[in-house]
């Protein structure tokens, strides 16, 4: 690990190591932001995501399709100022449940960049999407077409969701594009669909959405997806003829700085148009639609903890004051992170870093490397700008830690912790 004052590429774009060893995000020293803001706490650099959000956009006009847009997916990072920003930079958004589209529709997002997703929509969410006149539902399955039937007035525009049976290198959990899968239409029962919709007054047919899997670091699967939609079609639509094609999102972070590196965001997009336009695709007037979450905010995001004890028997155990509630990904898919001690990097103490929950398997990180960890301690985590927050829970009553902004050396907090009594606030007496 650098002991200088750049880092690697899993820590937020800026970062450093300052004059006295401390790590630095958005300008501010992380050391301060503890003390200031408490631990454990999620700190996002600002211009990170208006960077990565620009890149994806960039890579669109580089690659030169005229009708692409990036749409955020939400459920990554549902806090209002995350979406505020892809907003204010021109991204869409889509939302898989009623609560993400208020969030989405609080946020700011014109109606018409919104896309709302879902395997178990009920008719609820679905009346709140047609009455919000959201720019494009993704059909899932035939329950969800007779619902829509029942429900649309007027014309609202539908994609399908189509599993087109590719299957990225990833975990089970997070692989979506499988025949076997609990999301959309599969291949064979595309047709049928196709045929149905276009036969409702108030559904009107724009197009194929298809998602494969998450954390994927090959680009091969997302060319096998492009080849899979481009047979897709019926009596009315001609294959490859749609004038809609979402390819979902997936591409992969780095977690850690010696796990394989992703491809670059102008590598995935720049494959994604090449292949839809080999597949006639990519004709004037169609639209590209490529939905990225992870890949926007994981790594703009780190998460700041307080060691608590330090026990030594077969591993040295490192408690800190966060742990599974905060981030479940370790817990849920074995995923790998890093660790450091805020202002002691290049640490070579092997350790696990634990969490304070009541599960042995609260485990952040099982193969740290940190220098000597002291109770005091503020250890960073980095690369939790995805799904942490997402998932984080009040496990053990624990609060739900806040969201602090930096910019510039200044650091705004967007979500404040959780009280205790937020803990008790719905109860019913
Ligand atoms: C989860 C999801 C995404 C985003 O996936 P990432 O791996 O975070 O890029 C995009 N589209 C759909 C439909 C999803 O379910």
């Amino acid at each position: 690990m650098a002991t200088g004052t750049s880092l690697s590429h899993v820590f937020p774009l800026g970062s450093r190591l300052n004059e006295r060893g401390r790590l630095e995000v958005g300008g501010c020293d992380t050391i301060e932001l503890a003390r200031e803001f408490g631990t454990p706490a999620y700190v996002v650099a600002e211009e990170d995501l208006h960077a990565r959000a620009r890149a994806f956009a960039q890579a669109g006009e580089q690659a030169g399709h005229e009708d692409f847009h990036v749409v955020f997916a939400s459920k990554a990072f549902p806090c209002t100022a995350v979406l505020e920003v892809f907003a204010r930079e021109g991204l869409w958004c889509d939302v898989a449940s009623g609560g993400e589209l208020h969030l989405a529709l609080q946020a700011g997002y014109a109606p018409e960049r919104i896309v709302m997703h879902g395997n178990a929509k009920s008719a609820a969410e679905l009346r709140m999407a047609l009455d919000a006149r959201v720019g494009l539902i993704v059909v899932d399955n035939f329950d969800e077409i007779d619902r829509l039937e029942r429900l649309s007035e007027k014309a609202q525009d539908v994609l399908i969701r189509v599993t087109p049976d590719v299957r990225g290198e990833t975990h089970e959990k997070i692989s979506t594009g499988q025949a076997d899968s609990k999301f959309g239409f599969s291949m064979a029962d595309a047709p049928a669909a196709i045929e149905r919709i276009g036969q409702i007054d108030g559904l009107a047919l724009k197009g194929l959405h298809a998602h494969i899997g998450s954390q994927l670091l090959d680009l091969a699967p997302f060319r096998r997806e492009v080849a899979e939609l481009a047979k897709l079609g019926s009596e009315t639509h001609p294959p490859g003829g749609f004038s809609i094609y979402d390819l979902g999102g997936g591409l992969g972070v780095a977690y850690t700085e010696t796990q394989p590196r992703p491809p670059a965001i102008d590598e995935y997009v720049g494959t994604l148009v090449r292949a839809a336009q080999e597949h006639g695709m990519g004709l004037p007037g169609r639209r590209l639609l490529i939905e990225p979450g992870r890949a926007l905010v994981a790594n703009a995001g780190v998460t700041l903890y307080t060691v608590e004890s330090v026990k030594r028997n077969v591993s040295t155990w490192v408690g800190c004051d966060g742990g599974m509630s905060d981030n479940l990904r370790p817990m849920l898919y074995g995923a790998s992170y890093e660790a450091h001690v805020a202002d002691r990097f290049g640490g070579a103490t092997p350790c696990v870093l634990a969490g304070k929950h009541c599960e042995s398997g609260d485990v952040i990180v099982r193969d740290a490397l940190l220098d000597d960890p002291r109770p005091g301690d503020v250890i960073v985590t980095p690369a939790t700008g995805a799904y942490g927050f997402a998932m984080a829970s009040n496990y053990n009553g624990v609060p739900r830690p806040p969201v602090v902004f930096c910019r510039d050396g200044e650091a705004r907090v967007v979500v404040r912790r959780e009280s205790f009594e937020d803990l008790t606030a719905r109860d019913v007496r």
